[in-house]
């Protein structure tokens, strides 16, 4: 049976993959500061450790893992990355588990080490004109992140790349672009767009009113965890390193995607934009590479996923309500 680890096993796209894993036949050990919120772990072993710590990256390494996915980071949604608030926590402890989990990985050997990076890596000005955003894989460089975030994002895409160089290592690196689904942070500061404006429209009463950070002609992609999850087991299955993107190229503005919510919900609300942090004008998956390389691209409609999504956090809702 093959053994695979996975890093950040009590978050959201952690949660679902080792679900994903367990179905393909994996033995699964799963690694988190905290167990998932909102669902039980299907991992085989789930242990409660913090990779900032070099004896807790040891002691979850005490032999050569087939799979280990690396997806712990310090993260969070536009409220959370882009206010300052939490750049030296962001940088620091994401830097620290990347950097303890290839020394480990380094030392006990591995077949694969996939890692999550972002399309926050991309340079801010490429990302001016929301109709028309440019991220393709190769326009990474000359590197113009807009948060620290993606800045740490890319300096581990460089230290995965350096170990396999160096070390032999086989890794894997994707970027991925913004993925929602249910079982995901919904409420707390911490949660993404998607997540956010189904609550807000579930909370709202009809007619009532909710409010988006800046005009909301800002545009962005997402996509749905299955088609994620998807992705990334194609591309642990091929030879092809990456960097790559996993995402979706629907691009829609945030005043669409409440629209969207609003629909789904069977309710009219009103849109109140406020000043907060948005991020850049414009972003979009490229899919080109990844339909080269894998001979694949996440198709399925942004509405299907919203209306799962949807459902999922309406439910959350009416409990905390009651
Ligand atoms: P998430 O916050 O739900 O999951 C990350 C998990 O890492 C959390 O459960 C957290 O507790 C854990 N973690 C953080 N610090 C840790 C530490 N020191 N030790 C152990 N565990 C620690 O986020 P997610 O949406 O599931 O994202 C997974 C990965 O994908 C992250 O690396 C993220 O940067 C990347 N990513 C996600 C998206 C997205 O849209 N969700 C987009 C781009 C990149």
């Amino acid at each position: 049976m093959k053994r695979a680890l996975v890093c950040g096993a009590g978050g959201f796209i952690g949660g679902h993959l080792v679900r994903r894993l367990k179905d393909e036949g994996f033995w699964v050990r799963g690694v988190d500061l905290k167990h998932h919120e909102h669902a039980p772990t299907a991992a085989d072993e789930f242990i409660i450790g913090d990779l900032r710590d070099q004896q807790v990256c040891r002691g979850i390494t005490e032999f050569a893992y087939d799979e280990i996915y690396q997806l712990a980071a310090d993260m969070g949604g536009a409220g959370y990355i882009f206010t300052g608030e939490h750049d030296a926590d962001v940088m620091h402890n994401s830097a620290t588990i990347n950097l303890n989990m290839l020394h480990r990985v380094q030392q006990t050997g591995v077949g694969k080490i996939f890692y999550s990076s972002s399309a926050c890596i991309y340079p801010a000005y490429n990302q001016e004109d929301p109709e028309n955003p440019k991220c393709s894989e190769e326009s990474a460089y000359p590197a113009a992140p807009d948060s620290e975030y993606g800045w740490e994002k890319l300096f581990s895409e460089r230290l995965y790349a350096s170990f396999h160089r160096n070390y032999g290592i086989q890794v894997r690196v994707a970027r991925f672009h913004n993925i929602f689904g249910p079982y995901g942070t919904w409420t707390g500061g911490k949660e993404k767009a998607p997540a956010a404006l189904c609550r807000k429209v579930a909370e709202a009463p009809e007619g009532g009113t909710i409010e988006i950070w800046g005009d909301g002609l800002q545009t962005r992609s997402f996509l749905y965890i299955d088609e994620c999850l998807e992705g990334i087991r194609r591309q642990m299955q091929s030879d092809f390193m990456g960097p790559v993107n996993i995402g979706s190229d629907e691009m829609v503005t945030i005043n669409a995607l409440a629209e969207l919510a609003m629909g789904i919900a069977g309710k009219r609300v009103f849109l109140k934009h406020i000043p907060g942090p948005t991020g850049v004008r414009g972003r979009n998956s490229d899919n080109e590479l990844i339909h080269q390389e894998l001979g694949w691209r996440p198709s399925r409609p942004l509405m299907e996923g919203m209306v799962k999504t949807y459902n999922w956090i309406e439910k959350q809702v009416s409990a905390a309500q009651k």
